[in-house]
């Protein structure tokens, strides 16, 4: 089976009266696309994104990744699954302040089980896929906003995960670091990666190979999968 993800009727309320932040929303991601997920403030891309990567619990409805319906998982098996399968980088970066980037990486495989001279080492490399190699004992204080942005996306791959969520990953960066980060991204992908970007630049979401457009927690276009099954 070529599908990575395969989200089924969704559903995600908050609050009384209840806002339907996701409202039914089924798609299906195969392995080795870059897909957008595009709409305007408030239309529920966050909340969906926090689904896929089991941050958040439906309500109902349920989603497959790699085969496996982690609705169902309990807290401790859904830590292990994020672990193992799933990257985020947030607008934010999230790095730990006054950590280097060596370790914010290598804090990215905490919960593997590796000794710490192996989690340092695959940090090492991990940062120099992103362009950082000399960079690894600088701290998110002394680097750029493009910088730390390269930080979390390697804390985000350096366990391999199969599927990389990205959400608003250029919305605090000018657009020199934006551009720089997009073309990173795009790398990953070329090398395997499954991406998932939520995103309000309509320039990336128009040069990616995939588009889906949510309105009001419902996907209201998808340009499909150009992945060949
Ligand atoms: P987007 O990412 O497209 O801006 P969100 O998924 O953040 O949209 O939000 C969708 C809707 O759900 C909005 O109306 C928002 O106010 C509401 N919402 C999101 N998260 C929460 C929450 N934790 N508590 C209450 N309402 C929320």
């Amino acid at each position: 089976m070529n599908s990575l993800l395969e989200v089924h009727e969704v559903r995600r309320s908050y609050g009384s009266p209840p806002v339907n932040a996701c409202d039914g929303v089924s798609l299906s991601v195969s392995r080795g696309e870059f897909v957008a997920i595009v709409g305007p403030s408030g239309s529920g891309k966050s909340t969906l994104l926090n689904l896929i990567g089991t941050l958040d619990r439906p309500d109902s409805g349920s989603v497959m990744i790699d085969g496996m319906d982690v609705s169902s998982l309990n807290d401790a098996e859904l830590s292990g699954v994020r672990a193992s399968l799933i990257g985020f980088v947030f607008q934010q970066f999230h790095l730990s302040p006054g950590v280097s980037a060596l370790d914010n990486v290598a804090d990215g495989l905490l919960y593997r089980g590796i000794p710490r001279a192996q989690r340092r080492e695959k940090a090492r490399e991990a940062l120099e896929k992103v362009g950082l190699g000399h960079r690894i004992e600088h701290r998110p204080h002394q680097m750029s906003g493009g910088e730390r942005q390269r930080v979390a996306i390697a804390r985000a791959l350096v366990g391999e995960p199969a599927l990389l969520l990205a959400d608003e990953p250029t919305g605090n960066l000018d657009s020199r670091s934006g551009d720089a980060i997009v073309s990173l991204l795009r790398e990953l992908n070329d090398a395997g990666t499954t991406i998932i970007v939520i995103t309000h630049d309509n320039d990336l979401a128009a040069s990616l190979p995939r588009q889906i457009m949510i309105r009001d927690g419902r996907v209201v276009s998808d340009s499909g999968s150009e992945v060949i099954l």
